[in-house]
């Protein structure tokens, strides 16, 4: 089998996976212990909360641990808008962000009378920041926008909307979920006040994220978990010591940073080989990530493919392809549904050759 499903989730590093193994044995103790284990824990997860802070340009303080971006995604969003529903109900968002950004949306406007309004792309997938500017309101509390679209590989404009929510005092929140390592992020360059970020997609393990919450200590937010006052009480629960230090070993790592141009370089050939059988591109030639390519093929059945194949890819994305509805980013850019139907979305990393890319061409033209 080859793996080209990187979107959807990463293998683990090898210093990884050595790190995990061994904090498993060893950091067994209670990092909010007093005692020598404890605190010996509890510093090593404190400098990979250092680590991640540094990795985009925030104070150690404002690093939160979750369980994953959609956790993050859900604390920054549920968190914020219901500690201040005083400032307005109105939020912005786009209409092609991760299915957990949706159903976060929907549960505000159905269970606390929040007012959502969803930008579309334009049709090359991404998102004009002139639209999202349109369609502030007085009332508008937050912005949320993703980095990187989870299905496309398209970059959104978060300079440009970062500088406008800064100068209306409106917060910003990022879902950078496939962006993070793939496009340095200075949050305050970037003028973002709340940014989730994930460990299984930046081949740390499952199960552990992070959230960065500008000025922590004096932004009003709500605790999605109520515990006995860990992370600030925002966020109960004893902290996953060995799934942090394994989170911590990914950040560090530099494979994502060093590989960029040979991925850039087996995103051409793909684009190359897929127009030379017939096939189009849904992710426009430019603002894209080199990881995520969405093609699609005349009379392919992707489902058929997805669900039979030796090359491990998703239709969409992985979490919506389970239950085969149609992938709401490939109709948000005008796609018909016998298109949406046909197209693939490969994911790629450093790993992957010129010749599996052959390969896996000789097989989408059977
Ligand atoms: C994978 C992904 C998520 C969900 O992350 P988890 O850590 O699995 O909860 C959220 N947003 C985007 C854009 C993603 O790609």
């Amino acid at each position: 089998m080859i793996y080209l499903d990187f979107a959807a989730s990463t293998p683990l590093l090898p210093s990884v996976k050595k790190e995990l193994f061994r904090a498993f044995e060893e950091e067994y103790s209670n990092p909010s212990s007093a005692h020598k284990l404890g605190r010996s824990s509890a510093e090593k997860i404190e400098n990979v909360r250092e680590k991640i802070a540094d990795s985009i340009g925030s104070y150690k303080s404002e690093i939160i641990f979750t369980s994953g971006a959609s956790e993050s995604n859900n604390l920054a969003i549920k968190g914020y808008v219901l500690a201040n529903q005083k400032k307005g109900k109105h939020i912005i968002t786009s209409s092609i962000e991760h299915k957990c950004i949706l159903s976060i949306c929907t549960f505000l406007e159905k269970e606390h009378g929040y007012e959502v309004s969803y930008i579309s792309p334009k049709n090359d997938g991404v998102i004009d920041a002139e639209d999202v500017i349109k369609a502030i309101r007085p009332d508008t509390v937050l912005i949320s926008i993703m980095h990187v679209n989870n299905e496309l590989g398209t970059i959104q404009p978060i300079e440009k909307i970062g500088k406008v929510c800064f100068e209306k005092d409106i917060k910003f929140h990022v879902d950078a979920a496939q962006s993070y390592k793939k496009i340095a992020i200075d949050v305050d360059e970037l003028n973002i006040d709340f940014l989730s970020i994930s460990s299984h997609k930046i081949y740390g393990p499952k199960g552990i994220g992070a959230l960065y919450i500008r000025d922590l200590r004096e932004t009003k937010i709500q605790a999605v978990i109520h515990g006995a006052g860990q992370e600030y009480g925002l966020r109960g629960g004893t902290l996953a010591t060995p799934l942090i230090l394994g989170f911590g070993t990914a950040v560090q790592d530099q494979t994502i940073e060093n590989s960029f141009e040979k991925v850039s370089k087996i995103n051409s050939l793909v684009r190359l080989r897929v127009s030379e059988i017939g096939g189009a591109l849904n992710t426009p030639t430019e603002n894209h990530i080199p990881h995520i390519l969405n093609i699609r093929l005349p009379k392919f059945d992707a489902s058929l493919f997805v669900g039979n194949s030796d090359f491990l890819c998703s239709q969409g994305s992985a979490c919506s392809s389970i239950t085969i509805e149609m992938s709401h980013v490939l109709m948000e850019i005008g796609l018909s549904t016998t298109d949406a139907l046909s197209s693939l979305r490969l994911s790629l990393d450093h790993q992957v050759s010129p010749n599996i890319i052959d390969k896996l061409l000789i097989n989408l033209s059977k």
